[in-house]
């Protein structure tokens, strides 16, 4: 046994506990005036339509951006955790849907189109009971076809099995929004959630797209597929990075892809001048 070694690695395992919270504490303080400072974008990311061989851009998914003042850029992965944690998450989920219905009103009326927007939910935004009566109140503001957008949820979001989950998922899809289960396959996804819940879309997490060599993969997502289209589920793959990927998908009958062999998220300025230039809006 080497002491002063074992002492050492414990010294430097303590000091990066510190620095761990210390920048948690940092970004929590930073968060709570993000919104005010105006630190936030949304960037969007494609959603190609591959079921019909023309891959058009089908929608976009909202996914949000922080630009630190200091720090530059930082991922949706360490602040959304952190905003949950500090329940920071609601002005921030409230703001990001105002932003995305502000942008369809805006492409509805730029674009003759029926271009979608997927927006992200956190399980906490779901237990709030007047969640879906401010989500109608702002669609009537922006005056957006609420049948454009679609709200993601994650399996996480159903573990607890919350019946006020539930309810308000039901009220938006009485609204006439889109649901879609985000993440699929990527935890304790059980089957049971496609009968129990509301949902309209299935997306397919990417550690299985990433895992596609393995033949056992192809028949699971194969079965998947098959069962979701049996349910009048439309099925989305996540994070298709190559061709080989892609033709997989389409012969299982995907029917939308998002991933970097098509697209990343863009700035809203990038991505209308891919509609503009490739697509003919
Ligand atoms: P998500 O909802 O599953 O979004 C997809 C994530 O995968 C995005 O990461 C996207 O940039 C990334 N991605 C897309 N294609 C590929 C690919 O081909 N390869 C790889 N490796 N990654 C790909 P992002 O933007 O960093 O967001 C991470 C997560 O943060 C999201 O996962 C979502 O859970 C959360 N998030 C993002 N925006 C929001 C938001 O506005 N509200 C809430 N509550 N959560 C959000
Ligand atoms: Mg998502
Ligand atoms: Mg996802
Ligand atoms: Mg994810």
């Amino acid at each position: 046994r080497n002491i002063i070694f074992d002492d050492l690695s414990f010294q430097i395992y303590q000091q990066q506990m510190y620095l761990d919270k210390l920048e948690y504490e940092n970004l929590k303080r930073d968060l709570r005036s993000a919104v005010k400072n105006g630190e936030f974008k949304l960037y969007y990311q494609p959603k190609i339509k591959i079921n019909d061989n023309q891959n058009k851009i089908g929608g976009v998914e909202a996914l949000i951006r922080w630009e630190h003042p200091t720090l530059g850029l930082v991922s949706p992965q360490r602040f959304i955790k952190i905003a949950e944690e500090s329940s920071l998450i609601r002005e921030i989920g409230d703001w990001v849907i105002e932003e995305a219905f502000k942008q369809l009103s805006n492409w509805q009326n730029k674009y003759d189109s029926d271009l979608s927007i997927s927006v992200n939910l956190s399980p906490l935004e779901l237990y709030d009971k007047n969640k879906s009566a401010r989500i109608k109140n702002l669609s009537q503001k922006y005056k957006i076809r609420r049948e454009l957008i679609e709200f993601e949820i994650t399996e996480n979001a159903l573990l607890d099995n919350r019946s006020d989950t539930i309810k308000t998922l039901n009220e938006l899809k009485n609204l006439d929004f889109s649901i879609a289960l985000d993440d699929f396959g990527s935890g304790y996804s059980s089957l049971s959630y496609l009968s129990r819940l509301p949902i309209d879309t299935l997306k397919i997490d990417k550690s299985f797209i990433a895992k596609l060599a393995d033949s056992r993969n192809i028949i699971l997502i194969d079965s998947i597929i098959n069962l979701s289209h049996k349910m009048n589920l439309k099925v989305i793959a996540e994070g298709v990075e190559n061709s080989e990927q892609l033709e997989i998908m389409k012969k299982l009958n995907c029917d939308e892809i998002q991933g970097y062999y098509f697209y990343k998220a863009l700035p809203v300025d990038q991505f209308e001048k891919i509609l503009e230039e490739n697509y003919n809006y």
